[in-house]
């Protein structure tokens, strides 16, 4: 989750004095770097995925699952034994926010060959086969999205009692500290965005109303001081604490462009595939021990790491506060970079004029001043003591610490000072899936996706807002089947985005966005599979892609079957996660249809998740019947 400084962390009353001297050192880093790989051309794609895992122990005596607090040791074994004496070794190991939880990456990034799709399956398993391996009797590693029961009495071991009174970090009435990564920069996180917004941060997902749901539905919290019963609405599952957020897993792709404007053109392109692919993953549709009415994870992430004071959230006038702030930290992506993106920028960007006036000075076009003068609207949430003063051409933290607080559903990454890393996107919406089979599957298709949209050229544009109506619809109860999102008609007809520079861009796209005209509303099934009159789909355009392709018939066949994922998936022959696992709790004989989990049920829930993830178990109504590659 971003860059790891090691030192003693400021409070928030300290680091708010350093805000202004972080940002502008920040933007002098990025000027820097900005000038000097400016015109990197001819990079080559690379790309690599992130799998984040939870670490859990399954009780089989007592019938309980719990999450264990040792990410920290699993982490520092697996370094040891890997990239420590090893620089080529086959995986990378990173800490996430909880302390139960890991991140695992490939060692060396996948090359542009198609032949790299083979090996990607097999370096998701070795990953898991890796970290199973250093833990303990009972322990597995778990590659859900959210864990059910998070935040419910005893959900850790060990057991911590949350302490919402005393001088805790986040104060929360359900989620323990020691459930936060002892590295400081994830309870320094945790504490400042409290502090910063003033108030505990407010999380409610509306609950699934079942036969036997109280209606309305309102919780009672014996331990409250007045502020959950403040902040909690009727029929919501409220939550109070960062990790509700940043405690789940997700599944994220990363590719290096050969230059800054395909990049740019890249960014955009995949920012109109976040809800789609989003809704395509769904897998976290229960949220502490209760059963939502949300599919996907990232409402709850946004509201977890939601630092905007009142003043910016708009509830109260613009006093102390320099913008009024229409979204968290963590959300959508607010404009798109490239000359073909302009038209469709058609949300309101707040800016820091000053930031945005200097850049423009310094030679940066308009749409990437902008991109940058908006992410630093925000403050510093961490900053350590003996990291304030650095050397602005050789470092980038300050750059890093506004860029990577930024969790947005694409990143757009300049090269690190003095390296042969190029420019660089993030894909970052995808919820993680159980098995390395669906993960892989998820990855290569978007991979692929890529491809496709750089190979022919092709517009998937649509404005903004469209994209942010799609963000809201992608998250709820059964998207990928009943909900229409907004999609491009036409994809070979838009702006012909030969990577030019965007300066003499900018004039250049005069054709009018003319509602009903570009984009229409489509289901899943017809973005990905097509149908006849409306879209062509993109399975088959990946198809088409494939055939023109020279592959060797064993990569060809674990691609197709990977795409067989996806396009069952899309058509609703195939289970989402979320849907599947909704299916297990209604069925579950415990289940008294009033939308509880209880320890059995998540027990029994995940057990049978655990065993498929290791191929004891096959559960063709979610994953198919994959020919069994033997890997
Ligand atoms: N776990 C977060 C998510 O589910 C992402 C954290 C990160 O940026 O690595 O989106
Ligand atoms: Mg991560």
């Amino acid at each position: 989750m971003g860059l790891l400084s090691q030192g003693s962390p400021l409070d928030w009353e300290q680091t708010k004095k350093h805000a202004d001297h972080v940002r502008k050192h920040g933007i002098l880093q990025f000027l820097n770097i900005y000038n000097k790989v400016k015109d990197r051309q001819k990079d080559v794609l690379k790309w690599g995925d992130e799998v984040e895992f939870m670490l859990a122990e399954m009780d089989d005596k007592n019938e309980k699952v719990q999450l264990v607090l040792n990410g920290k040791d699993v982490l520092e074994t697996l370094q040891e034994k890997g990239e420590n004496i090893n620089p080529n070794h086959p995986t990378l190991w990173r800490p996430e926010y909880g302390s139960y939880m890991i991140e695992g990456t490939p060692g060396q990034p996948y090359g542009g060959t198609m032949s790299e799709f083979n090996t990607v399956e097999d370096n998701m398993g070795k990953r898991r086969r890796e970290a199973s391996s250093v833990l303990n009797k009972d322990e597995t590693l778990l590659t859900i999205t959210s864990f059910p029961r998070l935040g419910c009495p005893g959900f850790t071991k060990p057991e911590y009692k949350p302490t919402p009174v005393e001088k805790g970090v986040s104060k929360s009435l359900f989620f323990p500290d020691e459930a936060i990564n002892s590295h400081p920069r994830f309870s320094t996180l945790t504490r400042n965005i409290r502090h910063r917004r003033g108030e505990k941060v407010v999380i409610n997902v509306q609950i699934f109303k079942d036969k036997n749901t109280p209606s309305p539905f309102v919780e009672v919290f014996p331990e409250d001081d007045g502020e959950a019963a403040r902040a909690a609405l009727p029929n919501h599952i409220y939550m109070d604490a960062m990790g509700f957020g940043m405690g789940n897993c997700c599944l994220q792709v990363t590719f290096q462009a050969c230059s800054i404007n395909e990049a740019r053109y890249l960014y955009d392109q995949l920012a109109t595939f976040c809800p789609i692919v989003m809704a395509l993953s769904a897998a976290s549709p229960f949220y502490r021990g209760y059963v939502s009415d949300n599919d996907c994870r990232w409402g709850v992430i946004s509201a977890s790491v939601d630092d905007r004071t009142r003043e910016e959230r708009g509830l109260e006038p613009l006093k102390n506060n320099k913008f009024r702030i229409h979204k968290s930290r963590y959300d959508s992506i607010d404009s798109y970079l490239s000359c073909c993106g302009e038209k469709y920028n058609d949300i309101e960007l707040t800016k820091d004029e000053d930031i945005y006036k200097q850049l423009l000075d310094a030679g940066i076009d308009k749409l990437l001043a902008q991109h940058i003068a908006h992410l630093f609207i925000r403050d510093p949430l961490s900053l350590f003591q003996e990291k304030i003063h650095l050397d602005d051409d050789n470092e980038s933290d300050h750059f890093e610490n506004i860029q990577s607080t930024n969790w947005q559903t694409m990143r757009f990454k300049p090269p690190p000072p003095n390296s042969d890393i190029g420019w660089r996107v993030e894909f970052r919406p995808m919820e993680v899936q159980l098995t390395d089979f669906e993960n892989s599957a998820y990855v290569v298709f978007i991979v692929l996706l890529t491809r496709v949209i750089l190979s022919y050229k092709l517009d998937f544009l649509i404005p903004l807002s469209k994209v942010d109506e799609n963000m809201k619809v992608a998250q709820k109860r059964n998207a990928l089947r009943e909900g229409m999102f907004y999609f491009r008609k036409d994809v070979f007809k838009g702006c012909n985005p030969v990577l030019d520079p965007p300066s003499t861009a900018l004039n250049g796209v005069e054709s009018e966005v003319n509602d009903g005209e570009e984009f229409t509303l489509m289901s899943i099934d017809t973005i990905v599979n097509g149908k006849e009159g409306v879209f062509q789909g993109l399975i088959p355009m990946l198809n088409c892609y494939l055939e023109n392709m020279e592959v060797d018939v064993d990569t060809r066949c674990t691609i197709l079957n990977y795409l067989k994922l996806i396009k069952k998936r899309a058509s609703g022959e195939l289970m989402t996660m979320a849907k599947w696992m909704r299916e297990f709790v209604a069925k579950h004989p415990e289940y008294k249809q009033d939308s509880v989990i209880t320890d059995k049920i998540n027990y029994d829930l995940l057990r049978k998740c655990d065993r498929i993830a290791k191929g004891e178990e096959k559960c063709p109504e979610l994953i198919g019947d994959p020919v069994n590659r033997g890997k």
